[in-house]
């Protein structure tokens, strides 16, 4: 995906349309498509902060049709899905991501109207329909809830984000287990339990220190608590 349109087709609530522009903003959205909006663009931008921008940028179109021109691949979504309607056979947000991911030039993600979703006209328009899964029930989400989920999908596949932890160095790792394991069989006198610490703590490394500053502290605490077992050792 080159660029993702996002498509809000007849949307009636201001604090919606003004809560999705921020959103557009939040998730780089590149182009934001406005289908006969029946809500004010005006009173939207107060509940839009910092990307009223966005909505005074927005293109507004007529149909449907009209505002999924130039896109490769249109996805519809809805509450309402069904495995024997075959217009509403419905994929996931994580498997929509991955098949937007692939495709080559502009992805719509279409929204509807807060009362009535989208029509059965619309909904044949689009390439495929995607539904959040929720409870039974009451599967029906906000309209801005639902947007959100579905534009965090698609981020994480594709955007940069502000934050991201820096991964240990795999020695670190390895060093923990070393010295967990010189500390065991210090400690421990029968060497098969002591063996079995070690191993535990190279699993507990390897699955639950996913950050550089952690693993660099836990090896701090071993490989000091390591040396200071062996000097009071040399003592006796
Ligand atoms: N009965 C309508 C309700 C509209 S809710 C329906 O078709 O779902 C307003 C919009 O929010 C929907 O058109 C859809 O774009 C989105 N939405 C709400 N709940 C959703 C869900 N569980 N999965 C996907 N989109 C949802």
């Amino acid at each position: 995906m080159e660029r993702l349109r996002l498509v809000l087709v007849g949307t009636e609530g201001a604090v919606n349309l003004g809560m999705i522009a921020r959103l557009v903003e939040n998730f780089d959205v590149e182009e934001l498509y406005l289908v006969k909006p029946t809500a004010s663009l005006q009173e939207a931008e107060q509940y839009a902060a910092r990307s009223a921008r966005k909505l005074r940028e927005a293109k507004v179109k007529e149909r449907l049709e009209e505002a999924l021109e130039g896109t490769s691949l249109s996805l519809c979504t809805s509450s309402l899905a069904s495995a024997s309607d075959v217009l509403r056979s419905a994929i996931s947000p994580e498997e929509a991501a991955i098949i937007a991911r692939e495709t080559p030039g502009t992805v719509a993600l279409v929204m509807g109207r807060e009362s009535v979703g989208l029509t059965r006209d619309e909904l044949k328009l689009c390439t495929l329909l995607v539904t959040i899964g929720a409870s039974p029930h009451y599967p029906v989400l906000n309209l801005t809830n639902a947007t959100a989920i579905l534009l965090y999908e698609l981020f994480k596949t594709r955007g940069v984000p502000h934050h991201e932890r820096v991964p240990p160095d795999p020695k670190l790792v390895g060093l923990i287990e070393k010295y967990a394991r010189g500390i065991a069989e210090l400690l421990i006198a029968d060497q098969r339990r002591a063996e079995e610490v070690a191993l535990s703590f190279r699993k507990l490394a390897a699955k639950n220190i996913m950050d550089r500053v952690e693993a660099e502290n836990v090896l701090l605490l071993l490989s000091r608590a390591y040396r200071a077992l062996e000097r009071s050792r040399e003592r006796i």
